[in-house]
């Protein structure tokens, strides 16, 4: 247990002796974001000296191929002016900067697109300003406050981030992982609760009746982003563009982790020391978005999404255009962005449109196979 992490532990166990245990929903939240002992308040999240790296910190490859699908995804709704750039927990503002950089080359994109960051994190909301420097750019804490207009929307890395429920299939049904003290050692651990949850009807029907000790895991807060972003490209106009990690078919399991200087660590220990995040389920996300009337792509897996963008060729020319050292780099970056043992395969990129669009950059046809 780090020091760090104390006066939350502390709080966390002051809380469970008032309200009794946590939902992990609000475990998570509380260990995210209180505000003034959560990850995000206390800690250095992201990079080579964070807790973990996302794609866009591997490479500028990822931003640059981000940017040119905004363009072509602008016009593709028809070159609105203006028109809304949105990204979804934008980190240090690594994927927006090389994506601005990039759609530069989209003629008249860059002069519609009015920027707007949704950022819940201070420390991260100041990196952003400095990485985006010279960028006009507004910053949201919810997405309901987004002006009106059509947008053009990317999230990678966001919704992984969101709380989530654990439930577990029981002699008496489904019943909801809950965080309780482990007294005298005041330790975090699981218990489960005695009564039904709200959160079992957010369960994918094809893992309604997984087997007994099955833990399901649910995220009301996704599902509540996708579907709020599927009815406001339907009602509004527009496309989004989600990237994250998780299978493409509703699963069971507990993936909830913890990464701590890029190490996995238990996600009951020294909570607010460590990032946590779980896998996303596409299916469900993308049974959400269809409920709205907007057309979902994928997902694909992002090794494929990004070949048919043109990552290798864009290697090849950074590759060339550098030489030495800077190629091995160069090289090494897009392995881990596609190859299947690494970013390839696990990570995937899921498209939702105004329906009647066409087939987004990157995408086949419209993904109906998970029903
Ligand atoms: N997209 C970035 C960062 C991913 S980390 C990258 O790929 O590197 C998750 C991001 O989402 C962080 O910026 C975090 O502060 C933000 N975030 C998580 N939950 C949020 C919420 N509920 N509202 C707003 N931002 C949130």
């Amino acid at each position: 247990v780090s020091d760090a992490s104390e006066p939350l532990s502390g709080h966390l166990r002051r809380l469970i002796a008032l309200k009794g245990p946590l939902s992990l929903a609000d475990y998570m939240s509380e260990a995210m974001w209180h505000p003034t002992l959560g990850y995000y308040a206390t800690r250095r999240v992201l990079g080579a000296e964070g807790d973990y790296v996302t794609a866009p910190e591997i490479s500028q490859m990822f931003g640059e191929l981000i940017g040119l699908w905004c363009g072509v995804a602008w016009q593709s709704i028809g070159s609105p002016k203006p028109v809304r750039l949105v990204e979804l927990g934008p980190g240090r503002g690594l994927m927006m900067a090389d994506a601005l950089r990039a759609a530069r080359h989209v003629p008249g994109f860059l002069d519609a697109a009015r920027i707007h960051l949704l950022e819940a994190s201070e420390p991260l909301r100041v990196l952003q300003r400095e990485r985006l420097a010279g960028a006009e750019i507004s910053w949201h804490e919810n997405f309901a406050s987004l002006p009106d207009g059509p947008i053009v929307l990317v999230a990678n890395e966001f919704l992984d981030a969101l709380p989530i429920a654990a439930l577990e299939r029981t002699e008496a049904g489904w019943r909801e992982r809950l965080v309780d003290t482990d007294e005298p050692n005041g330790r975090f651990r699981f218990m489960l609760g005695t009564v039904p949850s709200s959160a079992e009807a957010l369960l994918p029907p094809s893992l309604a009746s997984a087997p007994l000790g099955s833990v399901v895991e649910v995220s009301p807060a996704a599902i509540g982003f996708v579907a709020a972003i599927a009815e406001r490209v339907v009602t509004q106009g527009g496309i989004a563009l989600l990237i994250d990690y998780g299978p493409a078919v509703s699963t069971a399991g507990a993936t909830l982790q913890a990464l701590r200087h890029h190490r996995r660590h238990d996600p009951l220990d020294a909570p607010g020391s460590a990032d946590l995040t779980a896998h996303v389920d596409f299916a469900t996300l993308a049974r959400a978005a269809r409920e709205t009337g907007a057309a979902v792509y994928g997902p694909v897996e992002q090794g494929t999404f990004l070949a048919r963008l043109g990552i290798r060729e864009r290697a090849e020319r950074l590759q060339a255009m550098a030489g030495g050292e800077k190629a091995r780099a160069v090289r090494l970056a897009l392995g881990r962005l596609i190859d299947p043992s690494e970013m390839g395969t696990l990570f995937k990129a899921m498209a939702i449109a105004a329906p009647a669009l066409g087939v987004p950059a990157g995408f086949e046809e419209t993904g109906s196979a998970e029903s």
